[in-house]
């Protein structure tokens, strides 16, 4: 999965400003490479729960780059993020290993408040015993 943030990361490396001379030389560069990762984790393991990845990145980079590449810069956020995307729905679990070191497990919460166990399926992250919730949910968006 870090493949899509470090490509995000080598694109954007050259734009990355400069620190103030009072901060080590690197800051900068650390800081963007770990909002690159924050943002690809959470979309490998909540991505059901997270609506809007590249805009989410964008605005925690921004500051790190000068007002004339801010449009360069989401247009490459954007991109990767559309393949990082792509690439989940496609291979969920994969996604999901690959950032946790665990497999994923359904997004319900048992009748005892724990949260279940076992294995979801990829399209909406329930587990066969739970995808009522998933019509539910589907059903509460619509009247929204
Ligand atoms: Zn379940």
């Amino acid at each position: 999965m870090y493949q899509f943030s470090r490509a995000i990361y080598r694109e954007l490396a050259p734009q990355i400003l400069a620190p103030p001379p009072s901060a080590p030389r690197c800051t900068n560069h650390a800081a963007v490479l770990r909002a690159c990762e924050n943002v690809i984790t959470r979309l490998a393991t909540d991505r059901h729960y997270f609506a809007r990845p590249a805009r989410t990145l964008f605005f925690d980079v921004r500051s790190y780059f000068p007002m004339s590449v801010q449009g360069h810069v989401y247009r490459v956020i954007s991109r990767y993020m559309g393949y990082a995307q792509r690439f989940l729905a496609e291979h969920p679990h994969e996604g999901y290993t690959a950032v946790s070191n665990a497999p994923p497990q359904c997004r319900a919460t048992t009748r005892k408040g724990t949260a279940c166990q076992r294995t979801p399926m990829p399209h909406n992250g329930y587990c066969p015993s739970h995808q009522h919730l998933a019509d539910t949910e589907d059903r509460e968006l619509a009247a929204a």
